[in-house]
């Protein structure tokens, strides 16, 4: 049985920024044993990063909290570029073009600083963590509560390597030492600010030192008054623990990659302003002075990153820019320069800290699939383009899901190796992105055609516009795999890891079927009706983050009788006693609980009810009856409109197809409608069957059992 107390748990989070409190999140709403610890004493409460691009929203909205942030925030709908007329050199707004690029998405791209965001998580896990305890065997509910642990240091991590492929083990081992107040609490650099207080982000800017090192010495020497040391032993543990990660030097895993030269300070400001353009996004490139990028924000505050300086200017080669001349006051006279002949100043300054541009992406995302990287502890880059944040959250969410399936013994272990796979190669695109970007933005703007060494504004518009599609996380596109069944499947991935399970089991999709669907990327949506109801959904939000798979039927014109005879011979394979939705739920638990069957037909609501559709595919409960939130159809809303589905998918309406999705949104596979044996295929390569684990319990019980 499981140890309980606090020293054994599933999985151990070191870092409790986005990417660790995402994964925290997934943990509280998969019901899994987790611990969650960071060095600082509190939470940030502003400044750091602020955008949030479509995808995250989407995923936000999964957790059920995607409508705090999208009320909270500031949306930005129209980026301006500004530049030095060619004739006369005085700035002017040269261009206007979408933020986000229409209908890519149901939600657009907002701003609100990462202290909102963290507290969003922090409240989605104390709600999911006292449910899920309410359901499980808990008596005492708060006790079982996710809790951040602040002002906590690691200071020592082993691997035993003989336990890694023992699913029941618990092979990871850290220590950790509580901080006191004092040694939790960064140093903030005084500031005048026009008089305030202000709280800037210098100490977690690239521009300021590590202070890890420094921490483990001073506990070292206190370790007796300090406070208290502990060992806890983990199944699985993410090191979330930002740019400097302390975990990554654990592993011995370095970052690659560059730095430039190019400084960058940031003030969130009420700007006092004839710039006309003030609560737009605007790029802004002078003449020679450097270039300011404009985010109007929540709360009437205005973001400015604002280039400071070169430090290579001398042709000397690089020299190091002395940090403690940077000033809020410094940082303002850059923008007034850049942005002449317009004016700006300002009263109130909520926060500041400046940072260098540098590219790097971590060597390794995992040592044994039992220990693993997510966030800026795998890739750093510039903040301008909105991404750290955002993808830093999605890596998390990437490998929520696969550790709760893997520790509650759903699936096997090797869908962990898809991690990297599918993680690793979006941090080197981002990486490349962000080269790109951001030195086109910092350069200067060419003089005309012949002048080779500025930044032709037509690229950079064309980079910007571009940039857009990846940077809104839409255009993720995972490749091939155990779990993207799709061409390519039986080859190693780009980076030579290993992803695929038993190559007789594969299958491959029929991506012909759903031509407006593609394989490995996440489903899109649109609006259906439920069928016993009449109430539009788009049908992300059917597709809720609770970590089960998803079989989606579209069932066509069910009035068409051979149709029929199709959806009722599936419903006989699903619903029969050797399904394999019932070899993959554990004996005991719902029948949604594991894989979800959700279905979606084309045949007009008012000619059917959901008694059309065999049992399977709308479950008796002895207790709440039959389940009328499985079945919906494509057809006319009373104040929503039509969402043409299928013609939006690109499925045929009489033929219909079957789709199936990835606990994350992420489509895995898209064949006929009626093809179980494939489906069973698709799964049977790294789900566990229950009737065999159980069997094989019982077995070891009853030699226990008999001594
Ligand atoms: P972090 O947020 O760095 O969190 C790491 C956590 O680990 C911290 O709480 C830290 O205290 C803790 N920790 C570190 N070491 C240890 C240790 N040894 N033991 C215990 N705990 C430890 N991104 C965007 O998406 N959009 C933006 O608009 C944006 N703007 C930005 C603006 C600025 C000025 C800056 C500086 C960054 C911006 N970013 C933006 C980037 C974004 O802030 C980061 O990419 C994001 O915070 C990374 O999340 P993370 O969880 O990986 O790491």
């Amino acid at each position: 049985s499981l140890p309980d107390a606090d020293d054994h748990v599933d999985v151990l989070i070191v870092g409790a920024g986005p990417a660790g409190l995402m994964m925290a999140n997934w943990m509280s709403r998969c019901g899994v044993r987790t611990r969650i610890v960071d060095k600082r004493g509190t939470k940030i409460f502003n400044g750091q990063a602020d955008g949030l691009q479509c995808r995250t929203l989407e995923i936000f909205d999964s957790f059920d909290f995607g409508h705090r942030a999208w009320i909270e925030s500031n949306h930005m709908l129209e980026i301006c570029l500004w530049n030095p007329d060619p004739k006369t050199g005085i700035l002017t707004r040269s261009d206007r073009i979408p933020d986000t690029i229409p209908n890519i998405s149901r939600f657009q791209q907002v701003v609100l600083h990462q202290g909102r965001i963290e507290r969003f998580f922090l409240d989605s896990i104390r709600e999911n963590s006292i449910r899920t305890a309410c359901n499980g065997p808990s008596s005492d509910p708060e006790a079982a509560q996710i809790r951040v642990e602040h002002g906590v240091l690691p200071t020592s991590l082993s691997i035993d390597e003989s336990l890694v492929e023992d699913t029941e083990a618990y092979p990871i081992t850290v220590t950790l030492r509580h901080l006191t107040e004092e040694e939790a609490t960064p140093a903030q650099k005084a500031t005048s600010g026009n008089g305030q207080a202000v709280q800037d982000g210098i100490f977690r800017s690239n521009l300021s030192a590590d202070d890890t090192a420094d921490l483990i010495r001073l506990t070292n020497s206190l370790a007796e008054k300090a406070g208290r040391t502990e060992t806890v032993k983990a199944k699985y543990m993410l090191g979330a623990d930002g740019a400097h990660s302390w975990t990554r030097r654990q592993l011995g895993f370095t970052l690659q990659g560059d730095s430039t030269d190019f400084i960058w300070g940031v003030l969130d400001v009420i700007p006092i302003t004839d710039f006309p353009d003030i609560r737009m996004r605007c790029a802004i490139h002078s003449e020679a002075s450097g270039s300011v990028m404009v985010i109007p924000r929540e709360n009437k505050l205005v973001r400015l990153y604002i280039q400071l300086t070169t430090t290579n200017q001398d042709g000397q080669g690089a020299q190091k820019y002395d940090r403690s001349q940077i000033t809020p006051e410094t940082i303002i006279a850059s923008a007034q320069r850049i942005m002449r002949p317009y004016k700006i100043e300002y009263r109130y300054l909520d926060w500041w800290t400046a940072y260098q541009i540098g590219q790097r992406v971590g060597d390794s995302f995992s040592s044994k699939e039992r220990v693993f990287l997510a966030g800026d502890a795998v890739h750093t880059h510039s903040p301008k383009a909105g991404q750290g944040m955002n993808v830093s959250m999605q890596d998390a969410f990437n490998l929520g899901w696969k550790v709760a399936n893997v520790v509650k013994g759903l699936s096997n272990r090797s869908i962990l190796k898809t991690y990297q796979s599918e993680r690793r190669r979006i941090a080197q695109d981002l990486i490349d992105f962000d080269h790109r970007f951001s030195r086109l933005f910092s350069g200067r703007p060419a003089k005309d055609v012949m002048d080779e060494e500025g930044i032709s504004m037509e690229v950079f518009k064309d980079a910007f516009e571009k940039g857009n599609l990846f940077a809104s996380g839409i255009a993720v596109d995972y490749g091939a795999s155990m779990i993207v069944a799709k061409e390519g499947s039986g080859k190693e991935q780009g980076d030579g890891t290993e992803v695929l399970g038993d190559a007789k089991l594969r299958v491959v999709s029929k991506s012909n079927l759903a031509t407006g669907i593609e394989v490995g990327k996440r489903m899109p949506s649109f609006k259906v009706l439920n069928q016993a109801d009449a109430r539009p959904w788009h049908f992300q939000e059917l597709l809720k983050s609770n970590g089960t798979w998803r079989v989606v039927v579209f069932a066509g014109d069910i009035r068409d009788a051979e149709q029929k005879k199709r959806l009722d011979m599936l419903g006989d394979k699903l619903g029969g006693e050797s399904s394999f939705l019932k070899w993959v739920t554990p004996k005991g638990q719902r029948y949604d609980s594991v894989i979800q069957l959700l279905s979606c037909h084309s045949a007009p609501r008012r000619e059917t009810t959901i008694f059309d559709f065999p049992e399977v595919f709308r479950p008796w409960d002895d207790r709440e009856g039959w389940d009328y939130w499985k079945v919906h159809v494509d057809d006319e809303s009373y104040h929503e409109g039509h969402g043409q589905v299928y013609k939006n998918y690109g499925v045929d309406p009489k033929h219909g197809c079957s789709v199936i999705l990835r606990p994350d949104q992420y489509i895995s596979w898209v064949g006929e409608m009626d093809d179980y044996e494939s489906m069973e295929s698709f799964f049977k390569g790294f789900m566990v069957d229950q009737r065999t684990r159980d069997g094989a319990k019982d077995a070891v019980a009853n030699n226990v059992a008999n001594g």
